[in-house]
């Protein structure tokens, strides 16, 4: 079965750790742009360069960069019967670039999952992740930067999804197990009604 989402959740929501499962759940691959550019970080390339002095103070890297980078990736054989997006897109243009994208390959999304959880939670939940993973822009300026980012830029985008029947809603508190049994049973039936 092909499925073409989007996994969308403010920072400390879950959003990898569910993008992952419900990759394997679906058999298709979860690409997350922030790993993309971990990796490209990490390996010392140009486009990780450009990018590390967006993503070390929670900024969004431009969104040409990004753009082109999310083509490419899609544009990848293991991509073409489905993938779950997670981190991206995260405002208006790159709703409209990623359209434009599956428009290009003659497909649609799915359905757009978006996790939710409290603001207190999400904080103590990065904390966590501060201390475990030691990720460079998990300090306390970048974590808040990147939340104000998701209210104001990116969590408005869920209303665009949900008017064309995309949204699917989930409570992203809980253990993992717990929410990733919500996603599966919400998305089976979204992806059973969906048009054909
Ligand atoms: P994430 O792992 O999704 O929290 O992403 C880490 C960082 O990568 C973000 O704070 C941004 O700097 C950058 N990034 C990831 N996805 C995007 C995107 N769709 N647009 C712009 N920047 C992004």
């Amino acid at each position: 079965m092909t499925a073409r989402l989007v996994i969308m959740g403010p920072q400390g929501a879950g959003k990898g750790t569910q993008a992952a499962r419900l990759a394997e759940h679906l058999a298709v691959p979860a690409i997350s742009t922030g790993d993309i550019f971990r990796a490209n970080i990490k390996g010392g390339t140009p486009l990780g360069e450009l990018a590390q002095s967006y993503t070390a103070r929670g900024e969004l890297v431009p969104d040409s960069v990004t753009n082109d980078m999310v083509r490419d990736r899609l544009a990848q054989a293991d991509a073409a019967e489905g993938f779950i997006l997670d981190g991206y897109p995260r405002n208006a243009a790159q709703v409209a670039e990623l359209d434009a994208i599956l428009a290009g390959h003659e497909v649609a999304l799915d359905a757009v999952v978006e996790l939710t959880a409290d603001r207190a939670e999400l904080l103590e939940r990065l904390r966590l992740r501060a201390q475990v993973e030691g990720r460079e822009d998990d300090t306390e300026e970048s974590i808040a930067r990147r939340l104000d980012i998701y209210d104001e830029q990116t969590a408005p985008l869920t209303a665009a999804y949900a008017e064309r029947g995309l949204l699917v809603r989930i409570d992203g508190i809980g253990e993992i197990d717990e929410v990733a049994d919500r996603i599966a049973v919400a998305l089976d039936d979204a992806l059973a009604h969906r048009a054909v």
